[in-house]
């Protein structure tokens, strides 16, 4: 019986993010780590190899399926109300201990997370995500910019359907894998979770390659929002706010900047949950700052006017909502205010064409059968990482 790690190890294919170091070991370059890696050695993220020389990366299956808001990703700036068809593989590079994925981020890092592959191709994702009426394709749920070569075979497919691509990503990256997205991928959420380097290192990384990942998205054109969790006693003191804020603002106050409540999970159960004030008193930092677009997440209803959009210049009520479902719409067919004319910044569509699901869902892929047919049960390979 194999183990997950042997059964991960075949669904793989030779990456495209890596180059031969002077010494002969490859440089991975698909996250900020830029792991060095001998022949035989696995990188941080535990999902890409040296394998005789040449970097063997993952390939041909989903960790998870599901057909969500857009809303919940959250993007509050792009085609409100789609369904975003969002998928994710296993592994991350980072270990942070309030994951919300744990399951599919910590395969192979932590005994307990177990997530069984699906075989799947990126044309059955597509075709299932257009059955659907998603609008939307992502790629979420683990570190996606650690399984890039497969997100843009199907981010390929979905543009040449007509769909919109999206990433979900901690923002490890580096401008080689920002140019290798480039042309497939138009929305790009990154979680700024501290500004203070020793928070990050704690989580498995750095600050610096963010902000470099942060700038870089922006100046080349992808449509950025950016999330923070607020976790008390972690990361929610008046002067780290102030700075991270202020550091968004710089690159350009027209980045609408969620911050987001906390609850306890996976190995974080210490901190209180965040409270609605505490978002409210973060929020107005933020603003305080130049931030323009701020939203409280994670609170429905209880954050005041934090979860609507509305115009920076003169006011206007231009989208309102509750959680993830969308009350009011009232942007006008070029993505302008209607009120005083004013460009709203972000990627709008003609008109509101409706929300025909506020909830997330489980997709034909997830029903199917296919994880049965793939042969890869959680029954059948042993849990030995
Ligand atoms: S994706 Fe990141 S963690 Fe994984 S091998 Fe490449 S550089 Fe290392």
């Amino acid at each position: 019986m194999p183990t997950l790690a042997e059964v991960l190890a075949r669904a793989t294919r030779e990456g495209e993010l890596y180059g031969v170091l002077p010494d002969g070991r490859l440089e991975c370059y698909a996250c900020g780590h830029r792991c060095p890696l001998p022949d035989g050695a696995v990188g941080v993220c535990k999902v890409r190899v040296n394998e005789g020389g040449r970097l063997r990366v993952p390939w041909g299956y989903v960790g998870g399926v599901q057909c969500d808001p857009i809303e919940k990703k959250p993007f509050f700036h792009a085609y409100p109300g789609a369904r975003a068809y969002s998928f994710g593989m296993l592994g991350c590079d980072l270990h942070c201990g309030y994951c919300q994925n744990w399951v599919t981020s910590q395969t192979l890092r932590d005994p307990a997370a177990v997530a069984p592959p699906i075989r799947t191709t990126p044309a059955d994702l597509v075709r299932d995500a257009l059955r659907l009426e998603a609008r939307v394709m992502v790629s979420t749920y683990n570190e996606p910019l650690i399984t890039s070569e497969w997100a843009v075979a199907i981010f390929k497919e979905a543009k040449a359907a007509g769909l919109i691509t999206g990433y979900v990503s901690n923002g490890n990256g580096t401008p080689e894998v920002l140019e290798y997205l480039r042309p497939w991928v138009d929305l790009f959420k990154v979680d700024l979770k501290s500004f203070d380097d020793r928070r990050y290192r704690e989580l498995g990384g750095r600050l610096a390659p963010i902000l470099d990942t942060i700038r870089r998205l922006h100046a080349m054109g992808f449509w950025v929002e950016i999330v923070t969790l607020l976790v008390p006693g972690f990361n929610d003191s008046r002067d780290e706010i102030t700075r991270l804020t202020s550091f968004i603002a710089g690159v350009s106050p027209d980045i609408p900047w969620h911050v987001t409540a906390f609850h306890g999970d996976y190995k974080m159960l210490g901190p209180d949950n965040t409270t609605a004030d505490m978002l409210l008193s973060a929020a107005d930092i933020g603003r305080t700052n130049g931030l323009r677009h701020v939203y409280a997440g994670n609170l429905p209803g209880q954050v005041g006017g934090l979860e609507d959009t509305r115009c920076a210049s003169c006011g206007e009520l231009l989208v309102a909502r509750y959680g993830y479902h969308i009350r009011d719409y009232r942007l006008t067919a070029e993505g302008r205010c209607p009120s005083c004319a004013a460009a709203v910044p972000g990627r709008w569509g003609a008109g509101f064409e409706g929300q025909i699901a506020s909830r997330p869902f489980r997709t034909r892929i997830q029903n199917s059968g296919l994880l049965k047919n793939s042969g890869l049960l959680k029954s059948e390979f042993r849990i030995l990482k």
